[in-house]
């Protein structure tokens, strides 16, 4: 039997329930510190508390009534424009508000798909091209919309190698897809490159830069080389990017930007015999939470480009330090060269998995990642505070995996918890399921 919890009798007081949100929450990662490497994005307590002032001004309001609520249209539409003059329109482009970095590339990808129906009603069996980088979100819109996924390889700076894109090109090819940067190694990929490929076989290109779409353009206008990745290259038609990382909004806020209107209406929804009346849904919400929207719009017009241009120089200048240290640190080496906040470093002398567990104990949150394995960091403004004393452990967790390495089976027990290594791809799965089916438990560690 599963442990179960009902309704308490009678509601808890005010002061009652909020210790004990404190209480449940101290457990969690200690964000603000900068002790963990990914998930939050943080400028300042000040930003900070006039986001959340946003947020609460419209937390009962609901985007999808815009009749009810013009000032949740127009702080959308306001939204979506600031993001599209920052990514390189001209004018003829249009774009909605999503839920998150998936959602956007959800509704993409199903543009494209809904595209490809219409203009090529023989095609039943759509394919869509994709970096092995990518982020899984694009393989989620495949799996949800009946797509096969065909896997573009990285080359060896990790990024999708163009050397024969175009043998991997079919009559069943519905668009192709490239990150910017990618989420494991950070870089961009050949997004010129591949627009000329998209635009040879009139086929549409997503561009993935839910992380990049509030740094790259700032870190140019620092002067560090950016590859063009935007509207500004042709054969782009569609770039999901993310309010709630690098936009410094709160969460829940990401935008989906289409080069033209007609391939935009392809993500939408519309039941016109709905007894309930004409259900018109631009996005995959049904309700859309105005806070998201108006927090959204309060984080950009709070930051403005100076407010972004100065996030973009501390955050470069947190990363070249970081990196700078990890390169000094003998026997470590970074994978590829990253584009901008985002990096992975591995070790050809010992085994990094066990230098991430020693992490681990000295309380710092740092992902993983595989093919080949590392360890991962995202790094933002409030990290500055943090890397002299990560460098530190980072340096004494090498000596002691030098000393007494985990692989070969002498270090403590404490440090194999986790580790994912080990077993058939069955076990894998099975393991990984049961931990999806302990987030919605009450008996269940993670
Ligand atoms: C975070 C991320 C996504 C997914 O966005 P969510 O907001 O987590 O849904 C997609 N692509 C990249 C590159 C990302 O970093």
């Amino acid at each position: 039997m599963n442990k179960r919890m009902s309704l308490p009798d009678k509601g808890i007081v005010k002061a009652e329930l909020i210790g004990c949100l404190k209480n449940y929450k101290q457990d969690d990662a200690d964000w603000r510190a900068g002790r963990s490497w990914s998930l939050v994005y943080y400028a300042g307590q000040e930003h900070t508390e006039l986001v959340k002032r946003a947020y609460n001004l419209y937390m009962s309001e609901n985007a999808a009534g815009p009749a009810m609520f013009p000032s949740l249209r127009r702080l959308e539409a306001e939204v979506v424009s600031m993001i599209l003059n920052l990514l390189g329109g001209s004018g003829s482009e249009a774009g909605s508000m999503t839920s998150g970095g998936t959602e956007s590339i959800l509704l993409a990808i199903r543009a494209y798909r809904e595209q490809a129906r219409i203009r090529d009603p023989g095609n039943t069996s759509p394919e869509i091209l994709l970096p092995e980088s990518s982020h899984p979100a694009v393989l989620k819109a495949a799996g949800y919309f009946g797509i096969k996924p065909v896997y573009i390889p990285l080359n060896s700076d990790f990024k999708a190698d163009t050397s024969k894109l175009e043998e991997l090109v079919t009559e069943r090819t519905i668009c192709m897809v490239a990150s910017a940067p990618s989420f494991p190694h950070g870089v961009v990929d050949p997004i010129g490159e591949i627009g000329r490929i998209a635009l040879k076989y009139g086929i549409g290109l997503h561009v993935d830069a839910c992380l990049g779409s509030f740094l790259l353009p700032f870190l140019a206008k620092l002067g560090h080389e950016i590859p063009a990745f935007d509207f500004q290259v042709p054969g782009v038609t569609s770039i999901s990017a993310d309010l709630h990382k690098n936009g410094y909004s709160a969460k829940g806020a990401s935008a989906i930007l289409y080069r033209s209107r007609s391939l935009m209406r392809h993500q939408y929804f519309i039941d016109i015999d709905w007894p309930g009346g004409i259900y018109a849904s631009p996005t995959i919400q049904g309700t859309r939470p105005g806070g998201a929207v108006a927090a959204a719009w309060a984080s950009m017009m709070a930051l403005g480009k100076s407010g972004y241009l100065e996030l973009a120089r501390r955050t470069s200048e947190a990363t070249s330090i970081l990196v700078h240290g990890i390169r000094s640190i003998g026997d470590l080496q970074i994978l590829g060269n990253p584009d901008m906040n985002v990096l992975a470093f591995t070790s050809k002398s010992f085994n990094i998995q066990s230098v991430g567990l020693r992490l681990d104990a000295m309380g710092w949150y740092v992902n993983r990642i595989n093919n080949p394995s590392a360890l991962h960091m995202i790094v933002t403004p409030n990290h500055m505070q943090a890397i002299p004393g990560f460098l530190a452990d980072l340096e004494k967790a090498c000596e002691e995996e030098h000393l007494n390495p985990v692989s070969q089976g002498n270090a403590s027990a404490v440090l194999y918890g986790g580790t994912e290594e080990g077993g058939s791809d069955d076990v894998l799965v099975e393991r990984t399921l049961q931990r999806l089916d302990n987030l919605f438990r009450l008996d269940a560690d993670i």
